[in-house]
């Protein structure tokens, strides 16, 4: 145990809190003002080509990465188009744009537990069925269970 990892912090009050620098620090690295522009901006694509609205989540119901790659570089050109006044751009929607896809690309990379070799990577998973406490060998995407040999077996039955 790394005694400098945690530090006591008192408030005036009395209150006392664990203080962890390795926390991460949502607060400072994010920016209320960029979140809200994306958020505008994911609220206004929502409606389909068919009037629907899509569910703000649908995006997380997986698009392939070479989906996101062809369109990260088209919002990296009129990006790039935009800062260099190549031609007219809306820099914050192209902003939006780009954010979205390396979001998106980074959401399938974070759920593509195949390309992971949990041994190479040191992880090691139980078997993701209730009372089974046996090694788990076989992982179901995106990262929802990882199931022994026999559970995984028997997965259809
Ligand atoms: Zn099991």
């Amino acid at each position: 145990m790394n005694n400098k990892s945690t530090e006591m912090r008192q408030f005036s009050g009395g209150a006392t809190r664990n203080d962890d620098p390795n926390r991460l620090d949502y607060e400072g690295f994010l920016s209320p003002l960029v979140l809200r522009r994306y958020a505008q901006y994911l609220n206004k694509h929502r409606e389909q080509a068919d009037g629907v609205m899509r569910d703000s989540d649908n995006w997380q119901n997986g698009i392939p990465r070479e989906v996101y790659m062809k369109s990260v570089f088209r919002h990296f050109m009129d990006m790039w188009a935009g800062h260099r006044q190549a031609w007219d751009v809306d820099m914050e929607e192209s902003c939006c744009a780009l954010l979205f896809n390396t979001m998106g690309y980074l959401f399938e990379t974070l759920n593509r537990v195949d390309e992971k070799d949990p041994v190479l990577n040191g992880w090691s998973f139980n078997c993701g069925v209730v009372g089974c406490n046996e090694q788990a060998s076989f992982y179901v995407r995106p990262l929802k269970m990882s199931l022994c040999f026999d559970h995984n077996e028997k997965r259809g039955d």
